[in-house]
């Protein structure tokens, strides 16, 4: 008898995997409280036309993904992702009627009969958001940088936020004709599935990896010199308060995304090559504006993003491991100690994990504990220091240090490490 093995890309996560789950998970939670985000769950299975009505025919997914089946002469597919399905619950159950704002998030398995390869399956997980009923880019740019305090609180550091504009229909229509009017002479050129789309959904060619049509596209009218200025506002806008908000990001004019229901903003946080290799894409969302009336529902605007929980936990790998704290309090002589046990009880009651070294020592001898338990910070409180309502604070991988008052130092902790307070 042939040995039973589980479908191919359909993966088990065995209990010793499990606890890596749950942190993330936990992580996520504590961030959705955070921002007033209720969860959704919607099901596993829908009608198939709900896809196709709103990814798009033309899609990868629509087109070769979807594990879809006939039961009693019922279409069903078993859901690629969860934008459409969440859209599908708030026309039929008429939120828009019992509140204007809307937020929901919803963490659980998608199915897509993908090519597998590391970080790509066919049974995976994404965590994501939907808000329904914002059109403006405040809501955009909070959810990106919602993005990136999350990532960094699983401890993920090494970030790309790419963001782009693709504009509503009336530019869409007017960008496709003049992209085809600019492909169509250099068609021979293109790659197979190329020239198929520019038939189909002549926007994907913008970002085919192949170099025949990254050549081709090279000299193609800009995306950006079509949008309107209600258009040009918008992105304007949400750079504004990115810049604001202190989140880094690149504008990548070719960024379109693989899925056709995007209006306006489109945006992608990518991990390091490294760890995932041709998976690097760690999220991907934006705005789609059109959804929810395409829907049979009232003209509400919606933004939104999933982020795949496979490539977050791969690349957490690294990461994973985060010292238990990541403060040291390190006093001075025996009448530092009541005043350190004080100050490593105020950081704690501000979210911070401390370490008191209430032994006391030398301070060549507490510095050297504090990089064995990996802190990233030391704080030192002797005579002079407490004399002067301050703490003498160590960035130990700068080797860099300053006074800080002792009411600032949360603040000099806090811009230093990630906050870790939602999951270690
Ligand atoms: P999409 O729904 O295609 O916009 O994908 C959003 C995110 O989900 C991607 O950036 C990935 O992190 C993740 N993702 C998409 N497809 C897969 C897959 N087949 N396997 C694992 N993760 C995926």
């Amino acid at each position: 008898m042939s040995r039973l093995r589980a479908a191919k890309g359909m993966n088990d996560i065995l209990p010793e995997e499990v606890g890596r789950w749950h942190r993330l998970e936990a992580t996520y939670r504590e961030t959705m409280r955070r921002y007033g985000i209720r969860e959704i769950r919607t099901p596993y299975v829908e009608p198939t036309s709900l896809f196709v009505r709103t990814i798009g025919e033309a899609t990868d997914v629509v087109e070769k993904e979807m594990y879809s089946f006939t039961h009693h002469s019922e279409p069903l597919t078993l859901r690629p992702e969860a934008t459409a399905g969440a859209a599908r619950a708030y026309v039929e159950h008429q939120v828009h009627a019992k509140e204007p704002i809307s937020k929901w998030w919803y963490l659980g398995p998608m199915f897509r009969a993908e090519r597998t390869q590391r970080g790509r399956y066919r049974q995976f997980y994404q965590a994501g958001v939907e808000i329904y009923g914002d059109p403006g880019p405040g809501s955009d740019a909070e959810l990106i940088d919602l993005l990136v305090t999350f990532f960094h609180a699983l401890g993920i550091r090494d970030l790309d936020v790419l963001v782009n504009s693709i504009g509503g229909p009336e530019t869409r229509v007017a960008y496709k004709a003049a992209l085809v009017a600019h492909l169509e002479p250099r068609k021979a050129e293109l790659s197979a599935d190329s020239q198929r789309r520019l038939e189909t959904n002549p926007l994907r060619i913008l970002d085919s990896k192949d170099p025949r049509d990254q050549e081709a596209v090279a000299s193609a009218p800009a995306l950006g010199d079509f949008l309107t200025d209600a258009d040009r506002e918008h992105f304007a806008s949400l750079q504004r308060y990115l810049t604001a908000l202190g989140t880094p990001f690149r504008i990548e004019p070719r960024l379109v995304r693989g899925l056709d229901y995007y209006t306006r903003t489109l945006f992608e946080i990518q991990g390091a090559k490294e760890k995932l290799g041709a998976g690097s894409t760690l999220v991907g969302g934006g705005r789609y504006d059109g959804m929810i009336a395409e829907l049979g529902g009232p003209s509400v605007p919606a933004v939104g993003f999933a982020a795949g929980v496979e490539r977050l936990l791969i690349a957490t790998e690294a990461a994973e491991d985060a010292p238990a704290v990541d403060v040291y309090v390190a006093p001075l002589g025996a009448a530092a100690i009541e005043q350190a046990l004080v100050l490593g009880r105020d950081l704690r009651s501000a979210g911070i994990a401390v370490e008191v070294d209430a032994r006391g020592g030398s301070l060549k001898s507490q510095l050297r504990r504090a990089d064995a338990l990996r802190c990233a910070i030391a704080l030192v409180l002797g005579d002079a220091e407490i004399a002067a309502g301050v703490v003498q604070a160590k960035a130990l991988a700068e080797h860099a240090q300053e006074n800080v008052q002792r009411t600032d130092v949360v603040a000099w902790i806090r811009a230093r490490v990630p906050d870790r307070s939602a999951g270690r």
